[in-house]
């Protein structure tokens, strides 16, 4: 048992069917416990003394579970130094998805300064404790390849003659691939991941070019194109109003596909998808979650 400190106002608790989700506010942490024990959650908050022995015997045991599980307890800051550098490359995309988060309405072209990016770069190796990771991030990061290249190639020279490791990964729409920014990224270890929200029809709601066509022809394009690229990738999906109930379905799409894994961010209700309808609804998206767990439990 952990001997740190259990808080219950860390605990939710939410009905599933016959089963009982337990999470951890801080950390998203979630485990099921059968609906037997709903009785003895909501004794968390009791204090031992007004407990009969057999009640308080109950809640001690179900906080002993719980911290066990790593649900309740003020975990240490996990990083005392700094190992990540978030480099936000450009605000420009060459899509136009309705729900995103970094549209200003401007169309000029913003870009990060060469200088600002190699100095952000130099410090962080300066300051990092032996291990540096940087994430191009976007807009659209393959619209700044050259800047890319640059960086890659001036932080494994520092990284190197520093004696630290350094590691690169992305978020791209995989629209602006060419054999040249594929080989230099799979020469230079650099993982990416790409953004689709599904199958074409739930994809295609909400991620779309510039015009209003749907999207996932191009990323069917960069399949066909760099089928292994691809598959080295990792995919991550927005929840929204349209895809929030399909969970299941999603994670059938993407198995089929190859790639190394799968993960998905909720909506952000800012930007473009401020003022339309894209909110998720919590008690379909547990629904669905419960849905994909269930099925991931009969393997
Ligand atoms: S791909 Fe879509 S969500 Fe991502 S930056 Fe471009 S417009 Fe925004």
């Amino acid at each position: 048992m952990s001997n740190r400190q259990f808080d219950p106002s860390l605990i939710a608790v939410r009905q599933c069917g016959p089963k009982v989700l337990v999470m951890d506010k801080v950390t998203g942490r979630s485990v099921y416990v059968p609906g037997s024990k709903k009785r003895h959650l909501s004794l968390l908050h009791e204090s031992g003394s007004g407990l009969t022995p057999e009640a308080k015997a109950a809640r001690d045991l179900v906080i002993r579970e719980l911290s066990d599980s790593g649900l309740g307890i003020l975990s240490q800051p996990r990083f005392q130094t700094l190992n990540t550098l978030i480099l936000k490359l450009t605000a420009s995309c060459n899509y136009s998805c309705s729900y995103c988060y970094d549209f200003t309405g401007s169309n000029e072209q913003r870009y990060m300064d060469t200088h600002v990016a190699l100095d952000a770069l130099r410090q962080s190796l300066e300051i990092c404790d032996g291990h540096l990771q940087v994430i191009f991030h976007g807009g659209e990061p393959f619209l700044a390849f050259e800047l890319i290249r640059r960086i890659v190639s001036y932080g494994k020279e520092m990284a190197s003659a520093a004696g630290k490791k350094i590691m690169f990964n992305g978020q791209t729409n995989l629209s602006l691939l060419t054999d040249d920014s594929v080989s230099f990224s799979e020469d230079n270890n650099i993982f990416w991941g790409f953004s689709l929200d599904g199958d074409a029809l739930l994809n295609d709601a909400s991620r779309k070019t510039k015009n209003g066509a749907g999207t996932h022809k191009r990323f069917l394009d960069a399949v066909r194109k760099f089928p292994r690229f691809v598959k080295q990738c990792g995919v991550k999906a927005t929840i929204t109003s349209v895809n929030h109930g399909s969970l299941l379905e999603m994670s059938h799409y993407f198995r089929s596909l190859g790639v190394k894994g799968w993960d998905w961010s909720l909506f952000q209700d800012a930007g473009r998808g401020k003022c339309k309808p894209f909110n998720y609804d919590a008690g379909i998206l547990c629904a669905s979650w419960n849905d994909l767990f269930d099925k991931v439990l009969e393997g």
